[in-house]
Order: structure tokens, then sequence, then C-alpha cells
């Protein structure tokens, strides 16, 4: 059975990522051993997920066993039910929030469309919050560790033999700290770049390879420190919004293009969330005072 919607990608021996071509360039992987299988993420849509499911158990012929979710955002955890019988692993906060939040986001989105009428919200069975665990599948050796400041919650898996790191949203084409924390995700980037590693599978966009990985990182670091700095000069003026909605993701290093198209969307609602992270609600903008209340619900877009 051929990928139809999901792009797919050999990284190592009996290690895949996957690649949704529909939303956000959110990614999957999985690492297979000779009788069954981890899936780590489930992308965003039912049939995303199947088809994920479909390549390993019929065409590759082994079962799902376990399924670790990297965060509990619906692109990365709501195809949970749909590995019918996996055990599911992630973070003790995971497990906490894809039964409130994740609940409540999945009423909503079931009431706008019928693409999650089939997802049933399956919480992490196995969870922990600190020091690492390890899953030995055939002759590879995945550790999953606390790697947060995309959410508190974000795990990162490195399979030890190939030295590939599926980092969860800690690590993006544009870094999103919305539902997460700054120098939480400075230390993350940080520590990734000590691992010495072949590949890094980002949350979202395509496989960063050895030679391009303290490139991304850097790029990532400087963007990080460059919103911070932006959300000060901000902080000192009488309308900060004002100020937030003029600085473009290029000014911070960034091209608005990544992460398909989303990333100028994604810059503005973290240069406004940093700024409520140092400093709490902005007065409103001198301008425009009805566009910051009605704030859609986002922490479990991407
Ligand atoms: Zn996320």
């Amino acid at each position: 059975m051929e990928g139809v919607i999901v792009q797919r990608e050999r990284v190592a021996e009996n290690v895949y990522s996957f690649q949704s071509d529909v939303y956000a360039q959110v990614t999957a992987g999985a690492v297979i051993g000779p009788s069954w299988a981890v899936v780590i993420d489930t992308l965003a849509l039912p049939e995303e997920s199947l088809e994920i499911r479909d390549f390993i158990e019929q065409e590759l012929q082994v079962p799902v066993r376990y399924v670790i979710n990297t965060h509990y955002h619906a692109d990365h955890a709501w195809g949970n039910c749909l590995f019918t019988g996996a055990t599911v692993v992630g973070h003790t906060l995971a497990r906490e929030w894809l039964d409130t939040r994740g609940r409540v986001s999945l009423e909503n989105a079931r009431r706008q469309s019928t693409t999650y009428r089939q997802i049933r919200i399956i919480l992490p069975h196995i969870t922990f919050s600190e020091g690492s665990i390890s899953l030995r599948v055939g002759k590879k050796t995945l550790s999953l560790w606390p790697l947060p400041g995309h959410s508190a919650d974000n795990l990162g898996i490195l399979v030890e033999e190939d030295r590939v790191l599926f980092a969860g949203d800690v690590f993006m084409p544009l870094p999103y700290i919305v539902d997460g924390n700054i120098d939480d995700m400075l230390a993350s980037l940080k520590k990734i770049g000590k691992m010495g590693l072949e590949n890094v599978v980002q949350g979202h966009g395509d496989i960063v390879l050895r030679g391009e990985i303290d490139g991304a990182l850097k790029e990532n670091l400087s963007y990080l420190s460059a919103i911070r700095k932006a959300v000060r000069k901000a902080a000192r003026r009488k309308y900060p919004l004002d100020i937030l909605e003029e600085i473009t993701v290029e000014e911070c290093g960034k091209s608005r293009v990544l992460i398909g198209g989303l990333a100028e969307e994604l810059h503005n609602r973290n240069l406004r969330s940093l700024y409520e992270q140092i400093y709490g609600k902005p007065p409103l903008a001198s301008t425009d005072d009805d566009d910051y209340d009605d704030e859609e619900e986002y922490e479990d877009e991407s």
C-alpha cells in the first residue's frame, strides 16, 4: 500500500519518519523491531495515523506495541486511539493535559467538523516526569527524557545506536513558545547541541541532517534572543502592542515561508505570549482594540 497523504522517509535502518502534507508539516516516527514496532507521535488527521499504521502493520507486517507522545498537542497525540491495543507512553503532564485541555479541544473540534468523529482521547498508560526511561526494540535502544520549552511535557526520544533524535516540538523551523517557556527552550536546544547527533527529526518540518544541526540550533537561539529583545523594547512604550505588531519575523532572523507559511502567525503569537509571560497583559493597542480579546484557542494546533 503506497502512502497517499503522508511523506515517508527512512532515517536509519528500521527507523522511519513521516511528515504531513496537509497540516503544518507535522512529523511522526517509527522504530521497527523484529516482532513489534514503536510509533512516535500520530500526526494530525485520522487518515494520516491510519496510513502510518497500515505501512507498519500491513507492509512491514509487525504490530504497533507502543505509541510514544512527544507532548499532548492534538497533532501529536490524538491519533493514539487508532493504534488499537498499543501501550501509550508520555510525560506525566501530557497525561494530565490530554485529560483536561485535550478533551475540551476535541469536543470543540468535533462541533466544528466531522473529521475527528472517530477520535477518542487515549491517555498515556506509562508516564514519567524526570530522569529518563529506555525501551529496547530489537537491537535498538530508545531513551526518553524531558526536553521542555515548547511545552512543559515535551519529551525527546533518542535512538541511541543511530544517534537519531525525535525532538518533538522543542525543535522546529520556527521556535514556538506560546504554550511553553523560553528559558526551558534555550536550555533544551543547548543540550541538543551537545549530543553528537546524526539526524534530528523536528516536530514540524524537514529532517535536520548532521551538518545542518549546529546552524539550525544557532538560528533558533538567535531568533529567541531577538524576540526577547523586541518584547523588552516594546515594554518601554505606552502601547506595547503597537510595537509588537510591527516586528516582523524577518527582523528576528526567520523567513515567513517556514512551516508551510504559518511562520508569520506563529511569530506574532510568540511575541504576544512572551510579553505576557514577562509583563502580564499589555494595555490594548492604541489603534485596534478589538483584536486582542478574541484570540482563538491555539495551544493544541502545533
Ligand atoms: Zn506542539
